[in-house]
């Protein structure tokens, strides 16, 4: 078997034995000749004995787990009265751990993007020794002191149960530069709960928030304008667009239902595959599938003036409006739904009545969808991440790792 030399890379150790069997075990001895002592501070020299064996899991060698063995040194004090004993730290592990720091920093990049339970299977220790390492090196809540400016903040509700309505809140910071930082995560999403964070926000970084991104919720709304009362608030575009989306899609439900019990068998199940085509962006389908969305408006004609109106705002949106124009935009769209007859709409129309200032509030400092989209995605993955996680400061944790974690711990 051909052999090779690779660095331990601890300092101050020098390696006394080394067993490679199914996992490798190194056992070391620290090569610092003192410490200082836990009694008055200063340095001695004065070797001791040595204490109890430490056994702590490192990183990974080709595979094979690794353990380090040490026996950390004492000093005796010869200066303090008694002459107390004390054992020697090196920089490399924390003695209330059962792992090396460099292994805390490798289970916490596991962790990124995967659960606690996998990362504690695949490496075959507990789940609470994973947990430890996350609660060792991240933190609980955000350092203030590590941030400049704010800018545009964003309030998004996370469930943490597939299908109930226990919501929590996540504050994020949406900075210029396309990052997306995680500020809080709160217990609820009620006005009391979202304002009294806001206002723990230090008084210099509150002055730098100019947006603040919402879904169209009261209590978000009513807390922003109490505790930040500078900032601009927004209807975040992607939750604007769900809801008319999804007014547009409740029409193609019913009109599915109707097809179903008029048309023959073959004809319905002909069309079945086409509904879906209805909800993609029209600018994504080829031409066979423009034809057999064609072949469906053919059948339902009120589905596609809904499909048609439900693509001229969108097309309001992307377009490079002022907030007066944008408006009177979306005024005259309002306008033709009305003319058309379409009922589909109307729980909009009513949001629209609500929000619009909120909504035309967007085009102000308009940016690309590509910008707003982006950040989107990261909640929607940081969303979908937080099922099962009810306790507040390990749901901050892992959404903190997941979005921070390669900046932070990677190599
Ligand atoms: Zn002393």
């Amino acid at each position: 078997m051909p052999n090779i030399e690779i660095p331990l890379d601890l300092p101050e150790v020098r390696v006394l034995k080394c067993k490679v069997s199914g996992q490798i075990i190194i056992a070391v001895e620290s090569t610092r000749e003192w410490a200082i002592c836990h009694k008055c501070g200063e340095k001695t020299h004065e070797f001791h004995s040595y204490g109890r064996q430490l056994r702590l899991r490192h990183m990974p060698i080709l595979g094979r787990s690794v353990i380090i063995e040490i026996r950390p040194k004492r000093f005796r004090c010869p200066a303090c009265d008694g002459n107390p004993t004390t054992t020697q730290k090196l920089e490399w592990y924390d003695e209330r751990s059962q792992n090396t720091k460099a292994y805390d920093q490798w289970l916490l990049l596991q962790t990124i993007g995967s659960t606690i339970s996998d990362v504690a299977r695949k490496e075959g220790i507990s789940y609470d020794r994973v947990l430890g390492s996350i609660e060792r090196l991240v933190l609980a809540s955000v350092d203030w002191d590590e941030i400049e400016q704010l800018d545009v903040l964003g309030l998004d509700e996370i469930a943490l149960k597939k299908g109930h309505r226990d919501f929590v809140a996540l504050v994020t910071a949406r900075q210029a530069d396309g990052q997306l930082r995680l500020l809080g995560v709160l217990r609820d999403r009620k006005q009391e709960t979202v304002e009294s964070f806001l206002r723990s926000i230090p008084e210099r970084l509150r002055a730098t928030i100019h947006e603040v991104c919402i879904d169209m919720w009261e209590g978000y709304a009513n807390a922003v304008r109490k505790a930040l009362p500078q900032a601009k608030i927004i209807a975040d575009r992607y939750h604007v667009a769900k809801s008319y989306r999804d007014c547009a899609d409740k029409l193609r439900k019913e009109v599915q239902r109707d097809l179903k019990k008029s048309l023959k068998k073959e004809q319905y199940d002909g069309l079945k595959g086409t509904m879906w085509l209805f909800r993609r962006d029209p600018q994504e389908l080829d031409k066979e599938e423009r034809g057999r969305l064609a072949l469906l408006f053919e059948c339902a004609s009120d589905l596609k003036q809904a499909w048609r109106l439900r693509e001229q705002l969108t097309a309001i949106f992307e377009t490079d409006h002022t907030k007066e124009s944008g408006r009177a935009a979306i005024k005259r769209w309002v306008r033709r739904v009305r003319r058309s007859g379409l009922t589909c709409f109307e729980s909009f129309l009513t949001t629209l009545g609500n929000w619009l200032d909120e909504i035309t509030n967007y085009f102000v400092n308009r940016r690309s969808s590509g910008f707003v989209e982006g950040f989107n995605n990261k909640v929607k993955v940081l969303k979908r991440r937080c099922y099962g996680i009810t306790n507040l400061k390990h749901l901050f944790q892992r959404l903190y790792l997941d979005l921070e974690g390669y900046r932070l711990f990677g190599l």
